[in-house]
């Protein structure tokens, strides 16, 4: 017979209303603490910005959201769907296949009402603390806050859901920068170009925020330099924008307000933006030493999702990057969900750890920076799903397979390919792979 457990899911944005939805099926009993007055999470727009633009005071009110007013969804809508709710079929104000950000969070909303999620969340209740009790059936002491009143519950299990787009990690070993007396934000603080017309902006990063901003500030701005330590980027003037050029990495940063990059070139800047992503944060948790944050590497995660001497019942959700987040979200909740009610089995404590070890070992081998854990890309993506997937869906995914969404069919030039539900398998070479992914 299938196990009932009292769970808890910290946060209610995607991660959090699909690991309730999942959990619900499969009869736990489901409380989701959510801090805001509303669900969605990042996808709710708020207007306001922090007091600190860089994020560095502790004492600072936080915003959660990191959306910026114009923001369309950088995947199409179909790659950010669920097996039987799909985004495509709902189409509420704007039917663009990359919609607005205002699409997505009806879609969630949307969610939670058919799934009937909302009413298992405690609105205005942030979580301060979960601590693990015990050694053999291990519990957890969940301590929440609302409205100044605290309480604290047992649980059986604890499902983290927080996110990981509020806490800006900057670049911060820049020869200079402490001293530099102009003004730096990051792209967390951002919400309309407003505050860049006429200048001169340093754009630092190579991620979809540093590529989508630095075009909408170049429509106002006087000049937008963008600075990469990528050794693919093409150092020269942008051919689309005529205030754009790329530069390499910057080499140092002057009390004149001049910023020289390793192409040998000098900037008199007014701003340095930073879209450089975000610290992973956990605040609540205490695990004794056994999870552990260094930089962007949280662990030891079997597969990003189970710490091996916690599991089954502390899991994450949601800590993959640079992925196909939804699909994702719903393939971990699912694991979860089945894993608690005792329907599939993780390998020993010693094989995931044993597992984990092995995944650091072939980043070190590449050359892989730490903070590039959970950056995955379609390809580990496949590596690290393929048992999830075969449990859950009963497919088997072998190695040299990949997984990909269906929506990029048509340029998988490969008859190697299958489906789960929006999820394309497929075989190919790296070469292929490589050029397919240049695609979505
Ligand atoms: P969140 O959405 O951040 O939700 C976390 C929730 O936890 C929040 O509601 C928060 O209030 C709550 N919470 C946090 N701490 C506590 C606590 N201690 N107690 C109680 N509640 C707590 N993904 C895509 O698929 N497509 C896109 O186009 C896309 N664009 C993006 C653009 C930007 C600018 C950013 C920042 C991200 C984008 N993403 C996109 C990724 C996006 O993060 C994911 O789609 C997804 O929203 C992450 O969901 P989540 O539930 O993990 O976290």
């Amino acid at each position: 017979m299938a196990t009932s457990l009292k769970v808890a899911v910290i946060g209610s944005g995607v991660a959090g209303l699909v690991a309730a939805r999942e959990l619900q099926r499969e009869s736990h009993q489901v409380v989701v603490f959510e801090k805001s007055p509303w669900l969605g999470g990042t996808w709710v727009y708020d207007p306001r910005v922090e007091s600190d633009l860089l994020g560095l005071d502790p004492n600072r009110g936080i915003v959660h959201g990191s959306l910026y007013k114009s923001l369309r969804t950088n995947l199409p809508r179909q790659l950010m769907s669920f097996t039987d709710f799909k985004f495509e079929d709902k189409v509420y104000n704007d039917p663009r296949i990359n919609p607005g950000h205002e699409e997505v969070l009806k879609f969630l909303e949307d969610f939670a009402s058919i799934f009937k999620l909302t009413k298992l969340i405690r609105f205005s209740t942030v979580v301060t603390r979960v601590e693990v009790v015990g050694s053999g059936n291990i519990e957890f002491e969940v301590e929440s806050e609302t409205n100044g009143v605290s309480s604290v519950e047992m649980y059986d299990a604890v499902v983290v859901c927080n996110g990981h787009n509020t806490q800006p990690r900057l670049a911060n070993d820049i020869r200079g920068l402490e001293t530099w007396p102009k003004k730096q934000m990051h792209s967390h603080n951002y919400r309309i170009p407003e505050p860049f017309r006429d200048q001169k902006v340093v754009v630092i990063g190579n991620g979809p925020s540093a590529t989508d901003l630095s075009r909408e500030i170049a429509m106002v701005a006087k000049e937008v330099h963008k600075s990469s330590r990528s050794q693919n980027v093409k150092v020269a003037k942008s051919e689309k924008f005529n205030n754009m050029w790329q530069h390499s990495e910057i080499n140092y940063v002057s009390k004149d307000g001049t910023i020289t990059f390793q192409d040998g070139i000098s900037v008199d800047a007014d701003i340095i933006f930073h879209c450089t992503g975000y610290k992973l944060q956990y605040p609540f948790l205490k695990t004794n030493g056994i999870v552990t944050i260094q930089d962007k590497r949280i662990g030891p995660l079997y597969k990003h999702v189970f710490p091996p001497q916690l599991a089954p019942k502390l899991s994450f959700v949601g800590i993959p990057e640079q992925s196909f987040t939804f699909s994702i979200i719903e393939c971990q909740s699912r694991w979860i969900a089945h894993t608690l009610s005792k329907k599939v089995c993780l390998p020993s404590e010693v094989e995931m750890l044993s597992e984990v070890e092995k995944y650091y070992e072939a980043m070190k081998g590449k050359g892989i920076p730490e903070h590039l854990t959970h950056y995955i890309g379609f390809q580990v993506a496949s590596d690290h799903l393929r048992d999830a997937l075969s449990v859950i869906f009963g497919l088997s995914v072998t190695q040299g397979e990949f997984i990909a969404p269906r929506f990029t069919w048509r340029s998988v030039s490969t008859r190697y390919k299958r489906y789960i539900g929006d999820i394309l398998i497929y075989s190919k070479n790296k070469q292929e792979h490589n050029e397919h992914l240049k695609l979505i």
